[in-house]
């Protein structure tokens, strides 16, 4: 899932002229094709809030690079912590699959 997620931040151009229905198609036959899977987060997953220390959730304007939470101390790049809280979302659903 985090290469996914690199991906997609790479690839945003790409998004963009395509669209996200065709960028979906793509990477879901392209994952198939080398064996990998595709997991999509509920678009409201609050993957940019949520604190990946200890899980506290706080607004999070796009302005702010950062993700800071004085409560446990926890400061990161902004696209790091969501990165990290979509990896967690992506193995918690590959255990509950069972
Ligand atoms: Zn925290």
């Amino acid at each position: 899932m985090f290469l996914g997620y690199c991906l997609i931040t790479s690839e945003l151009r790409v998004i963009a002229d395509c669209g996200f229905y065709e960028f979906k198609r793509q990477l879901e036959y392209k994952s198939q094709k080398f064996g990998c899977e595709v997991i999509i987060a509920d678009r409201w997953f609050p993957s940019s809030k949520t604190c990946s220390n200890c899980g506290h959730i706080q607004d999070m304007p796009l302005k702010e690079r950062t993700y800071n939470y004085g409560s446990c101390g926890h400061s990161m790049d902004r696209d790091l912590n969501a990165a990290i809280n979509l990896s967690r979302l992506a193995r918690a659903s590959k255990l509950t699959e069972g």
